[in-house]
């Protein structure tokens, strides 16, 4: 087997412990190019830190299009990661979202009417399974009656339509 004295060392190593005609054992290099670092580094920190910025501020469009792209190579991990840490994390969740909801009563309030104006808007099934309710049909026959639900829709959408048109002309006939 074919060694060589490492001119660091002085250890007798075998040659496969050398790089290509190097008289340093590579450990003696390994060694050698840590202390450099250790003393390149703290030097030269604020340098190699802006130029990392800057090259971030010159990529930045390039960076943002990478990472779009990747959520959109990655939607369903992001998606399963999401729904996992959900599922594991359930109680958490709903004790932090508890807290949220009394520590901000205000915009509770303006979430909640937020919720309620769009089912109203987009004529949400909730929504007209309530008024339902309040015609007097009871919970468990609506729930049966899916053409009942499409009936009420399109009532309260042939009032709506009418209100509007009256409106319209309202508006007309005042100019
Ligand atoms: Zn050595």
């Amino acid at each position: 087997m074919e060694t060589k004295i490492c001119s660091k060392c002085g250890e007798e190593k075998q040659v496969s412990l050398f790089r290509y005609m190097r008289r340093q054992c590579k450990d003696c290099v390994k060694k050698y190019r840590q202390e450099y670092d250790k003393g390149y580094y703290p030097a030269h920190k604020d340098k190699l830190y802006a130029k990392v910025k800057k090259w971030r501020i010159d990529n930045s469009d390039a960076n943002k299009k990478y990472s779009s792209k990747y959520r959109a190579n990655n939607l369903e991990k992001c998606k399963s990661y999401g729904l996992k840490y959900r599922d594991a994390n359930k109680d958490k969740i709903y004790v932090r979202n508890k807290k949220w909801r009394i520590d901000n009563p205000d915009k509770v309030k303006i979430c909640l009417h937020k919720y309620k104006t769009n089912l109203i808007n987009t004529l949400d099934d909730k929504y007209i399974k309530d008024r339902l309710k309040e015609s007097g049909f009871d919970k468990s026959s609506i729930e049966l009656d899916q053409e009942l639900i499409m009936l009420r829709k399109i009532q309260i959408q042939l009032k709506r339509k009418l209100k509007t048109i009256k409106n319209e002309s309202k508006s007309t006939t005042n100019q």
